[in-house]
């Protein structure tokens, strides 16, 4: 049975390599964005730029790629204070969480992107979500996306699998992951047009993208950047 994808398309560095691996995979990939009034509009700007790099520079994937949806949901906004969407520093609660996380963001964008997949005759998510190097947002975890799968399955009567190939793997196996699926081409688009950074700073390019250097989002990509580098390519 040909399967069909639908990303959870952000803009970042998971979700684009994410986007890449079904393209790889499935015969047909759509795309689901969210805008829930990020305080950095770019990262809305730059998953619109990847798209279009990705259909320009791999004639392959571009067949398979179809439409790209975004759902509106400012409504996060009325439900939560977060530095996410209001000038806050970044800072680390009591329970361990950065106070970027938005309580259960994660399970309202499956259950907005399974009604949209429903719709659209896809039946299969993907999602960038990793338990490896993480910042411990507990709708990210894998028990909780195998939760996800089965109550949209029966919520919708119809299967519906969770796929997060991002999982269990480093940041430096993320990159390598890029390069095997899309060669120097596509860790390239990745490095200069995906965006990470917390800050949304986007002024100078440094060898593993674009961002502050200094907020946790940051920190990571180059560290997983510098840690792939340092294997090398081949071996990371
Ligand atoms: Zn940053």
């Amino acid at each position: 049975m040909t399967q069909r994808a639908l990303v959870l398309f952000s803009g970042g560095q998971d979700s684009a390599v994410c986007l890449a691996w079904a393209l790889d995979r499935f015969e047909r990939v759509e795309t689901i964005g969210f805008d829930y009034g990020q305080r950095h509009r770019v990262e809305l700007e730059v998953r619109l730029e990847t798209i279009k790099a990705l259909r320009a520079q791999f004639p392959k994937w571009a067949q398979r790629l179809g439409d790209d949806h975004v759902i509106d949901l400012s409504v996060l906004g009325q439900i939560s204070e977060t530095s996410l969407t209001r000038d806050v520093a970044i800072a680390y609660e009591k329970n361990g969480l950065p106070n970027t996380f938005v309580p259960g963001r994660n399970l309202l964008f499956f259950n907005f992107a399974a009604a949209v997949a429903y719709r659209r005759g896809l039946d299969v998510l993907v999602g960038g979500m990793c338990e490896t190097d993480f910042s411990g947002y507990p709708d990210c975890r894998d028990n909780t996306l195998k939760a996800t799968q089965l109550s949209l399955s029966l919520g919708l009567d119809t299967k519906m699998t969770i796929e997060t190939p991002l999982m269990w793997l480093t940041k430096a196996r993320t990159w390598a992951m890029a390069q095997s699926l899309g060669g120097d081409a596509l860790t390239q688009l990745v490095i200069e047009l995906t965006h990470t950074c917390y800050h949304g700073v986007r002024d100078a390019l440094h060898a593993w993208g674009y961002g502050c250097g200094e907020c946790p989002a940051c920190a990571l990509r180059k560290a997983g950047f510098e840690a792939w580098r340092s294997v090398g390519k081949a071996e990371a």
